[in-house]
């Protein structure tokens, strides 16, 4: 099976924020994107079909393409769901819990965000809405607890409000970790998503996924070339020695004392 591309997104608006600019693609992008993706001949499929794939169950169609939105901008309801609507395209919203309106607080940049209720009426429509941890952290960073702590919070949060289980999470910068990937299937999610910019093999890690970030400057030809299964790694099933050094540094940068951590 060839590998799959699963797109994530995080904000589609014209004006973002200076922090989320980066990581927001303008409407008109985002709309020529969607018809780029109806038009390769990929299949859009769920992220709980994705889940049963790679966990032994039905096999995905061969073209497959998904669609994932981080964090739980209002922006989403504004802007995404029309145009994804319009194209019969499905999607999943992952939740900053702690960050939606009126009250957020999380480590999320200031933007507008979702309200608890509006999140219930994405589900309501058909929105696959996953949990992305209470404050947004970096959980392999986090001691066992605090991280355990966060996986459940907002699974429970999400739970409460929509009356169903919420069987899948992302993990906030993608960054998970052996020990965090045990804690999200111990609080019992069925599988979870990273970022790791690559291709989803057909052995992928179901705790683990891989995606593509859509970023502001994406250009149309790197796009073109996701959904021609090219243009990206495919994931490779072990940690790269990179990764492992990177999240060394971050471990120890979270353990230094607020002020020199912040002046680095
Ligand atoms: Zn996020």
């Amino acid at each position: 099976m060839p590998p799959l591309p699963v797109l994530l997104y995080h904000s589609v608006q014209d004006n973002p924020p200076a922090r989320l600019a980066p990581y927001t693609v303008t409407r008109r992008r985002f709309a020529e994107q969607l018809d780029t993706l109806l038009a390769s001949g990929r299949t859009p499929v769920t992220c709980a079909q994705i889940a049963a794939a790679r966990t032994g169950g039905e096999p995905l169609p061969e073209h497959a393409v998904a669609v994932t939105f981080d964090d739980g901008y209002l922006d989403f309801l504004c802007h995404a769901l029309p145009e994804l609507t319009a194209r019969r395209i499905p999607a999943a919203l992952f939740v900053t819990t702690g960050a939606l309106a009126p009250y957020g607080r999380s480590l999320l940049p200031c933007a507008a965000m979702l309200t608890l209720p509006e999140v219930a009426r994405l589900d309501a429509l058909g929105i696959e809405i996953g949990a992305h941890t209470h404050i947004h952290p970096q959980l392999d960073t986090l001691t066992p607890s605090a991280a355990a702590w966060e996986l459940t919070h907002s699974k429970e949060i999400l739970e409460q409000a929509l009356g169903h289980e919420i069987p899948l999470a992302a993990y906030p910068h993608g960054y998970s970790g052996r020990h965090v990937r045990e804690l999200a299937r111990h609080a019992g999610y069925r599988a979870a998503f990273a970022v790791r910019d690559a291709l989803s093999p057909d052995g992928d890690d179901p705790y683990r996924l891989a995606r593509l970030t859509v970023r502001a400057d994406t250009p149309a030809e790197r796009f073109d070339a996701w959904l021609n299964g090219t243009g990206a790694p495919v994931a490779a099933p072990r940690e790269h020695a990179l990764t492992l050094a990177w999240r060394c540094y971050r471990r120890a940068r979270a353990y230094l004392p607020r002020p020199l951590a912040e002046s680095r």
